[in-house]
């Protein structure tokens, strides 16, 4: 065959091939959309390549040409949901105990099974995640996440710590005479200069955000105590900032949480101790609340406690009382369970306890999208508004009256591409 056939041949091809690779468009029918804020009944959704172009009632629409219309009767739309507190390189620790995921699991099997978490989240409606350290894994967080955006395994969109940052003999795995080095599931520092440099390292690494943690037990089984002094803590934001991003901090006590307040921390994660003066003290400060219900519950599962048989533990109480001051305070509070710590892809347990704990189901729907997508600085995800980017959920039933149908996702399109269908 002469070139020149050849050439006409494949224009022709070409120009066949043109309508099947022009956007994608879905129209998303169902009975009310949750648009982040507030639920709307009988609106509709457009999706148009990855963004959302219509959002609203269907009359005020002029429907395109060549869209796909799913229908989705008795289901509400919501915002794909933002994960606050995940560890992707983390299993349940009633299969495997912490300490032995860190000293015995190869980098390979946790990479793996990492990759199995991510998809497992997707397909439970979590478009986006915010991973708060690989926990010994050193950078493969980092490396999940270009794995999922070189689109080789499906997962959400992710925010990752790396290896975060403890203070020098603060972190576990513990139990060991001295003679013996384990690998640790963070990264030690001491001293203005060394916490500089650890930030500087885990940011130039790949992490998007730097993680400390301000207090912990020194000994198992100990009661938490601060770890790093202020200024260290102050180095580490000032650093972080420089750089563009910021840190986040784990801290249960008042004192661990106060002195990260201080230091200019976005976030305090578990704040099982905190006091209403420390919560009033993070509002005024714009310094937004993790509480992880579900990873305290779960570890107390663990431990032998019969949720609903036997009588509640102390330690439940008192997380009660303190997510009831932190309310109380209006501090932000962000949706994050701490999974991984329990199994990927359970993380409607967290709403649930939520809203068991005494939080409206509304407020748990809008903590679990706008306001996780306001603190993370995700400034076009958590809403389904025109121009956002088409992360997408959708439930049977109606979550504001009944927060536990948010356990089976029934839809899930992430960046306009359709996971799973109705
Ligand atoms: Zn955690």
């Amino acid at each position: 065959m002469k070139h020149s056939h050849f050439k006409a041949i494949w224009t022709l091809v070409f120009l066949l091939l043109l309508p099947s690779i022009s956007l994608s468009q879905f129209l998303l029918v169902p009975d009310q959309v949750f648009d982040g804020q507030i639920m709307h009944p009988n609106w509709v959704v457009l999706v148009e390549g990855n963004t959302i172009t219509f959002v609203g009632p269907p009359n005020q629409l002029k429907k395109p040409a060549s869209t796909e219309e799913i229908r989705m009767e008795g289901m509400t739309l919501l915002p794909g949901i933002i994960e606050g507190h995940s560890h992707l390189l983390l299993h349940p620790y009633n299969e495997t105990s912490w300490n032995d995921q860190v000293l015995k699991e190869s980098p390979a099997e946790r990479a793996i099974r990492g990759a199995v978490h991510a998809k497992n989240s997707l397909l439970a409606g979590i478009t986006t995640m915010r991973d708060l350290g690989a926990e010994g894994a050193g950078y493969t967080d980092v490396y999940l996440k270009r794995t999922i955006e070189k689109g080789i395994i499906p997962g959400p969109r992710l925010l990752v710590a790396g290896p975060a940052i403890v203070a020098t003999g603060a972190y576990g795995p513990k139990g060991f005479h001295d003679g013996v080095t384990v690998p640790l599931g963070a990264e030690p520092a001491s001293g203005i200069d060394e916490v500089i440099k650890t930030v500087r390292r885990q940011i130039g690494n790949g992490a998007n955000f730097i993680k400390v943690y301000a207090d912990y037990r020194w000994i198992p089984g100990a009661a938490s105590q601060p770890t790093f002094l202020q200024e260290e803590l102050n180095a580490m934001v000032t650093t972080a900032e420089t750089t563009g991003t910021y840190v986040v901090a784990h801290a249960s006590t008042p004192e661990g949480m106060r002195r990260a307040v201080m230091a200019g921390v976005e976030t305090i994660e578990h704040g099982d101790g905190g006091t209403l003066e420390i919560f009033k003290l993070m509002k005024e400060k714009g310094v937004a609340l993790c509480p992880t219900l579900t990873a305290g519950d779960a570890i107390l599962r663990y431990g032998g406690w019969k949720k609903g048989i036997d009588p509640e533990p102390e330690r439940i109480t008192k997380k009660k009382e303190s997510f009831k001051l932190a309310m109380k305070s209006a501090v932000d509070i962000v949706f994050g369970g701490d999974v991984g710590v329990f199994t990927h892809g359970e993380n409607y347990r967290e709403m649930e306890l939520m809203v068991n704990y005494g939080m409206p189901p509304l407020e748990v729907l809008k903590s679990a999208t706008s306001i996780n997508a306001r603190v993370f600085h995700l400034t076009n995800l958590g809403h389904l508004k025109r121009g956002f980017l088409a992360d997408i959920i959708a439930v049977e039933g109606n979550p504001t009256k009944d927060i536990t149908v948010m356990k089976h996702v029934r839809f899930v399109m992430k960046d306009g591409v359709l996971i799973k269908r109705p």
